[in-house]
C-alpha cells in the first residue's frame, strides 16, 4: 500500500474501530455512564488487572464506598481490606488520598480539567485522559498497555514500549488517531481501543483475521506481528532471602502488621526471620513456644528492583502470650473469603495453599 493511501486509511481508523465496537465491544460495564467517581475507581483497578477479575471487586468496593466522601472518610484498613485480592495496594492508598484531596480541595466534585486530575495521587497521563474522555466526553488520547501494543503494531514502532523514547512516539500516534474521532463518540472510542487490545490485539496470538483495523496495521501487512512489541531489555535483579514463619495454633495463624514504610506498607504479613536464624529462638521472640516445624516449598516473589526468595516454615506453636493487638492478630484461616485481611500476594499464596483447607 502506498504512503498516501495508508494515510487516508489511517484517517478512518476511529470510524472502523467504532463500527466494530458497536457490534462487538463491551457496553454493559457497571462504570460506563456512571459518572467520574465510578470511572475513576474502575480505571485504578484496571491499571494492573483485567476487566473480568475487576468486576466482583468493583461491585464490593462501590457498595461500601459509593462516593468520594465515603471513601475519603473511611479508615485506611477498611479501604485496604476491600482491595484485598487485587494486589498492588499502593493503588488503594493513592485512591483514598486522592479522594481526600477531592473532598478538601474540589468540594467533593471530581475535577474535569486535565491539570487538576493529573495532580491527584495515583493518576498518570493515560489514566487522567481515560477518566476525562469517559466521564466528560473530552477529546483526550489514552496510552495504556493495550493501546501501546496496538499502536506499536499498527505503526511498526521498534524498541521497548516502556522506554521514554518509544512512548513519545506512541503518544504522537495516539493523539493523531484520537483527533480523528467524532467529538460525540470519544467515550466509546476510548472503550473501543481498550477492548480491541483486550479482545483481539492480544499479546500472544492476536486475532488479526477479525481485526477491524488490519488494513492499516503495518506489522500485519509485513507478516511481522510476532516481532512487535519488542520485549523489555533484561536486567539482572539482586536476590534477597527471607524465612516466613507460619505460626499456627489450631485454625489460626499469627499475622503481623508491617510498618507504614518499606515493602508492603501497613499490610498484614507473616513474621519473618533471617534465612540462617534459629527457628525456636525466632518463635520465642514472638512470645510463642515451638512444638514442631515443617519446611514448606520455597518460592520466589519478584519486585520491580529485586527478587525475594521466600522459605515458608510451618510452625506449630503453643501457649501463646501474644494476643490480638493493633500490630498483630490471630487470623482464622477458615474465615469467609470476604473477611480477609489486606495482605501481600505471597502471604495469600501460603495461606490459601497450606492453611485454608481442612
Ligand atoms: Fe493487532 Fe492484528 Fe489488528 Fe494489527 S491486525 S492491530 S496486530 S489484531
Amino acid at each position: 500500500m502506498n504512503h498516501s493511501l495508508l494515510k487516508s486509511r489511517q484517517n478512518e481508523f476511529a470510524e472502523r474501530l467504532l463500527d466494530w465496537f458497536d457490534e462487538h465491544g463491551r457496553h454493559n460495564l457497571p462504570w460506563q455512564g456512571a459518572g467520574a467517581y465510578a470511572v475513576w475507581v474502575s480505571e485504578i483497578m484496571l491499571q494492573q488487572t483485567q476487566v473480568t477479575t475487576v468486576l466482583p471487586y468493583y461491585a464490593k468496593f462501590m457498595a461500601r464506598f459509593p462516593d468520594v466522601k465515603t471513601l475519603a472518610d473511611a479508615p485506611e484498613d477498611d479501604v485496604l481490606s476491600h482491595w484485598a485480592g487485587l494486589g498492588y495496594y499502593n493503588r488503594a492508598r493513592n485512591l483514598q488520598r486522592a479522594a481526600q484531596l477531592v473532598r478538601d480541595e474540589h468540594a467533593g466534585e471530581f475535577p474535569d480539567d486535565f491539570e487538576s486530575v493529573i495532580a491527584l495521587p495515583g493518576i498518570g497521563r493515560s489514566t487522567a485522559a481515560a477518566i476525562l474522555a469517559q466521564a466528560f466526553g473530552q477529546q483526550q488520547a489514552i496510552l495504556d498497555g493495550n493501546v501501546k501494543r496496538i499502536l506499536v503494531r499498527q505503526f511498526m514502532v521498534p524498541g521497548w514500549p516502556g522506554s521514554p523514547k518509544v512512548q513519545t512516539v506512541l503518544w504522537q500516534h495516539a493523539e493523531s488517531l484520537t483527533a480523528e474521532c467524532p467529538v460525540d463518540r470519544v467515550a466509546d472510542y476510548t472503550q473501543a481501543i481498550m477492548d480491541l487490545g483486550a479482545l483481539l490485539c492480544k499479546r500472544r496470538a492476536p486475532l488479526c483475521q477479525e481485526c477491524p483495523v488490519s488494513e492499516t496495521c503495518q506489522a500485519f501487512l509485513a507478516n511481522a506481528v510476532a516481532q512487535y512489541p519488542s520485549s523489555k531489555p533484561k536486567k539482572l535483579k539482586p536476590v534477597k532471602q527471607t524465612k516466613m514463619l507460619v505460626c499456627r495454633q489450631g485454625n489460626e495463624v499469627l499475622l503481623i502488621k508491617r510498618p507504614a514504610t518499606g515493602i508492603w506498607p501497613s499490610l498484614w504479613s507473616l513474621p519473618e526471620a533471617m534465612p540462617d536464624a534459629q527457628l525456636d529462638e525466632a518463635v520465642q521472640q514472638l512470645g510463642l513456644r515451638l512444638l514442631s516445624q515443617q519446611p514448606l516449598p520455597a518460592f520466589r516473589h519478584t519486585f520491580t528492583h529485586y527478587h525475594l526468595d521466600i522459605e515458608p516454615v510451618l510452625c506449630e506453636v503453643a501457649s501463646s502470650m501474644v494476643q490480638d493487638a493493633p500490630a498483630q492478630m490471630w487470623h482464622n484461616t477458615r474465615a469467609a473469603s470476604d473477611g480477609l485481611p489486606a495482605w501481600p500476594a505471597p502471604v495469600d499464596k501460603i495461606v490459601n495453599k497450606y492453611l485454608s483447607k481442612p
